[in-house]
Order: C-alpha cells, then structure tokens, then sequence
C-alpha cells in the first residue's frame, strides 16, 4: 500500500478530480488501483483559495510496476496494522462483569467485552436516551430537574446533548481511535468521520447511535439496566464481592468498571467512604461566549457562509500577564449553549450542536485552569465544592435561569439590562444579569485579558454585544481515582475508567479508555 500526505485540491474539487491527482502523483498511467481517504483537513489561509489536504492508502493493481522515482517524504510504501483484541485468559470469573455507567467509557467497555463472550451488565442510572430526551427537553423548559436523568446522566452519558465532536489529542500506537470511529459508522454515523480532521456527530445523530450500539451489547449477551444507580459496594478483604443498586438490590461482582463520569459527585463520596485511593485533580473553569457564526465564518473562511465547508470552529489560546493562561473550549459552530445542571440549587452550563450545526450563533468556553490550590480543601473532593460554590453562584445571579450578560457589562462589571445585536441561542430559560460576579476575581480578569485578545486575531472577537453566560464548571473530572499498572483501583476488582475516573477527556477518548480496560479484563479472565 503506497501513503500519498499532503495532496491538496481546491474545496469544490469532484472525485474524479482527486483520482486523477492520485494517478498524476504516481505516474500511474492505465494501472488499475483502489484508494481510501485516510486524512482531510482543510487549509484556508487563502481565502480565495482554499484547499483540502488530503491523505490517501494507494493500492494499485501491482505496486512493482509503480516508478521507485515517485518515492518522497509525501509518497512512502506502508503496511496496514490492523487492530487485535486480547485472546480470553484463564482466571475464572464467577459473576458477569459490572460496568457503572453507560457513557462512552462504558458503552465501549461493554460493546468489546460482549463480543468477547464475557455477557457484561450495565447499570446506568439515568433514563435510555428517547426518554431521556424528553425528561431533558422539559428541564429545559420549564427547569424541573431530575437529578438522576438530564444532560449528564443517562444512556450516553454526558456527550449525548452535544456537538459530538469526536478529535482526541490522545496517542494511538494500537488503532483504538480508529475501532471507536469504525464502531459509530456501524451505528449509524457519516462515513466521512473516519477521515476528517475535526469530525463530529451532532446530538440529533447521537442519541440514535447510542441506542444502536446498546442494541448489539444485547444481541452479543450483554444486558443495560436503567434507573438503576449504584448506592454501594461491598468489600471483603480488600476485594470488591457485591454492588448495591438503589440502595437495595445487591448484585454480586468479582469486578466492576467504574465509568461514572465527572458529574457523579454523590458517587465519588461513596468511594471515598469505601476506601478507594482518589486525588483532587486539576480542571478549567469560565464562562461561554456567543458569537453570529457568519462573522466567524467571515473571519475564517472570509465570507459569511460555506455551503461546502459549513459552519466555521475556531480555537483560541492566550497566556495572560498574572500567568493564567485563558483558552477556547468545546467549541459549538451553529450550536446552542445548554443548561447542562444536575444538581438542584446549582447551574452549569455546556455546549450543543446538532449534525447541521446551522444555528444562528456560535458559541464555546472561554476556561481558565484551576488546580487544587484554588480548591477550598485540599481533599480529595476539593474540587467537586470549587465547582458547586460556582454554580450556587450562577443559580443565585440568573435565579435559577442561565444568567446571560453582554461583554461591554462584563467589561463594567454591571448587570445586563438590554442585549445589542446578538441574541442568546440557549437551551433553557436564560436571564440578564452580571455574571463576572460569579467568578474569583483572578479568572474574571483573566477571561477579560483573554477575549481582548482574541479579539486581535479573530476580529469582532471582543465586540461589545457578544455574549456570556456561565457558569463553564464540567470541563472535565475534579478527582483521579487512582489505578495502578494493571488499571485496577486498591480494591481488587474495581477498575476506574473514562473521565470520571481522571484518565479520558472527551468523548473518543473516554472510548479508547473503556476498550482499554475490557482488553485488561479479556487478558486476565476467562469468558462465559
Ligand atoms: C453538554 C456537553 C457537551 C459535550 N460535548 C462534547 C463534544 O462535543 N466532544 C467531546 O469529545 N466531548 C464532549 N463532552 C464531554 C464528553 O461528553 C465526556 O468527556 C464523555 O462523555 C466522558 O465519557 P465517560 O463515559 O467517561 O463519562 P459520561 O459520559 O459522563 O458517562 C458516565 C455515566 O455514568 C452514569 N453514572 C454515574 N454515576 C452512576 C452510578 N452511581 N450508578 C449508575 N450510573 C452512574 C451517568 O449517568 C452517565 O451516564 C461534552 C459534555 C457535555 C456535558
């Protein structure tokens, strides 16, 4: 097979266009070959001229006949390594596995270790996702909160009302990225995921997705249960024998997969008190700024709209002068900001965009990373109190409603009493109000220094009438729940996994991770 890197065609180019580049670069003349896009990013510092770059896998009918003369550092011979899931080993398992949590961490946990005939069970304590939807959609409009079903618990997890944004900067020497993004095209996602350089699925696609991928986990002899919370676990001799769902049901386990997430605050403390070594761990917090999407499409792509590339994203870094560095964050092209609260009396919020991304704003988080020295106690859950003193904050300045404030009051440090030409795109009631007030002075500052500066490289950035509403406090886990080599917590049989447990950021990483852990446990037990 024969790596072509950095082919570059125009953006509106056809595919016959790009075949016949493809049989140009390598002299190919009438030799027959197949070829599959590896990699397409997009290079638009021409606006005039922008480009797609592509990455190709070439397999011409006899790559003998193909000129050595072709051969550079862009056009290279490589072999496919495909990936290999771990052969069952020969510990016996008495009880099927545990998995807590049906977020992508779990799903995926589960999704491998049911193929592999371990019959592994989910429990999940929030609602299957059509249900959950609607559960969702009422919060969103008239605030009843269920502190158990919402944005961040449920099938899917947290990623289930989001852009679906699928890019992980996590390294992959053994093609796990690769079997996550393969595992959604199966389930129903855009074949072009597998190739682009910032693919995403849209929450409109996701919740389908999920409800396919939890399909095969049953056909394959594993089983979902919802509405079924785990309260506790039971310990004997420093190994974990039993876990207890709903503060009643006990449900025996040689081991469990702790994939619960960064919001299962009620869950952490828990663990805490059942002995389980956790750390306090550093996260970012901040607010979401809502910008039009044709002004950064403008920016951008220097025109208002694509038809070809769609809604334009952006991301922005800055270092400012008391250190603080000040960064964008899950950004959403076209997308809505979210009350994303699953605590009554606390509110934070997230982003969302659907598959079209063709919302009028564009909006992300402008974060600050805070570390436990910020965090009122240096427990182990010190960060989970960080988080919640902001988001009583943020309930308290918006009464409950997302609290909204245009930057030129951010500027004055005032209440926002009329908006200007932009107009809030949230999911949720939403209210004026001053929202720095929400944040430790240093990080209101930062974000200030931040926007000032993003405004000279993304022009109309820092205009007066862009919005902010906040609080921006789930970025990612307050805690690690500590794993050794083997990726089991000091309670044997209790593996921490995903995000929650301090070791994934994102949806494909949380993923990778849940497949890394069933091939730990394929390694060392026997299947059913
Ligand atoms: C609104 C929003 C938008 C986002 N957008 C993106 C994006 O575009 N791209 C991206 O990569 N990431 C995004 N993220 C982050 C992403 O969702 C998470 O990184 C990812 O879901 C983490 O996966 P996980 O499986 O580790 O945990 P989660 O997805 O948080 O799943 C944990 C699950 O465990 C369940 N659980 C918790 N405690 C218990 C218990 N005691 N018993 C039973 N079940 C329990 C929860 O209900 C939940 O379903 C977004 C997050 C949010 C909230």
């Amino acid at each position: 097979m024969i790596r072509i890197t950095q082919l570059k065609l125009p953006i509106n180019h056809t595919e016959e266009e790009l075949r016949e580049k493809i049989s140009r670069t390598l002299r190919l003349g009438k030799l027959p070959f197949v070829y599959k896009i590896s990699r397409q990013s997009l290079d638009a510092r021409h606006k005039n001229d922008k480009k797609f770059v592509y990455t190709v896998d070439v397999i011409p009918d006899d790559e003998k006949k193909v000129s050595r003369k072709v051969y550079n550092n862009n056009i290279m011979s490589i072999k496919e390594k495909p990936y290999h899931f771990p052969d069952p080993g020969s510990e016996s398992l008495e009880h099927r596995p545990v998995i807590i949590g049906s977020g992508p961490a779990g799903i995926f946990c589960a999704w491998y270790l049911a193929r592999a005939g371990y019959r592994p069970v989910i429990l999940e304590r929030g609602e299957e996702a059509s249900i959950r939807k609607e559960t969702v959609d009422q919060f969103w409009k008239n605030g009843v909160l269920d502190p158990d079903s919402n944005v961040q618990f449920g099938e899917g997890g947290a990623g289930t009302f989001s852009d679906g944004k699928l890019n992980t900067l996590v390294k992959d020497p053994f093609g796990r990225n690769y079997e996550v993004l393969k595992r959604f095209v199966e389930a129903g996602a855009h074949r072009e995921i597998m190739y682009q350089q910032k693919p995403h699925l849209g929450t409109d696609v996701l919740i389908g997705i999920v409800e396919t991928l939890r399909h095969q986990i049953e056909e394959m002899g594993g089983s979902v249960r919802f509405r079924s919370k785990v309260t506790d676990l039971k310990i004997k001799d420093g190994a974990l024998c039993a876990v207890v769902i709903n503060g009643e049901e006990i449900l025996p386990a040689d081991i469990c997969v702790l994939a619960i997430g960064h919001s299962a605050r009620d869950t952490f403390q828990m663990l805490l008190s059942r002995g389980i070594f956790m750390e306090p761990k550093s996260f970012a917090v901040g607010l979401r700024m809502e910008h039009p999407q044709s002004m950064i499409n403008e920016d951008l792509y220097g025109e208002p709209e694509n038809e070809i590339l769609g809604s334009a994203s952006y991301k922005v870094t800055h270092t400012c002068g008391n250190g603080r560095g000040v960064y964008s964050f899950c950004m959403c092209p076209g997308g809505y900001v979210v009350n994303a609260s699953s605590e009554p009396g606390m509110l934070a919020v997230n982003g969302m965009s659907y598959q079209a991304r063709d919302g009028e704003n564009a909006n992300s988080a402008l974060i600050v990373t805070v570390t436990p020295g910020d965090f009122p106690d240096n427990g182990p859950l010190g960060g989970i109190e960080f988080q919640r003193d902001l988001e009583r904050k943020a309930w308290a300045a918006g009464n409950g409603a997302v609290p909204v404030q245009t930057f030129a009051d951010y500027k004055d440090n005032k209440t926002t009493t009329v908006f200007g030409n932009i107009l809030p795109n949230i999911r949720g009631t939403y209210a004026m109000a001053n929202v720095r007030s929400i944040l430790p002075k240093d990080i209101g500052d930062s974000i200030e220094e931040g926007i000032l500066a993003f405004g000279k490289k993304l022009k109309g950035f820092d205009r007066d009438d862009a919005l902010l509403s906040g609080v921006e406090s789930r970025t990612s886990s307050p805690v690690r729940i500590v794993r050794n080599e083997e990726l089991l917590s000091n309670i044997r049989g209790i593996y921490p996994c995903g995000e929650g447990a301090g070791y994934a950021g994102g949806i494909t990483s949380a993923a990778m991770d849940g497949i890394k852990i069933a091939e730990t446990i394929s390694k060392k037990y026997r299947n059913f």
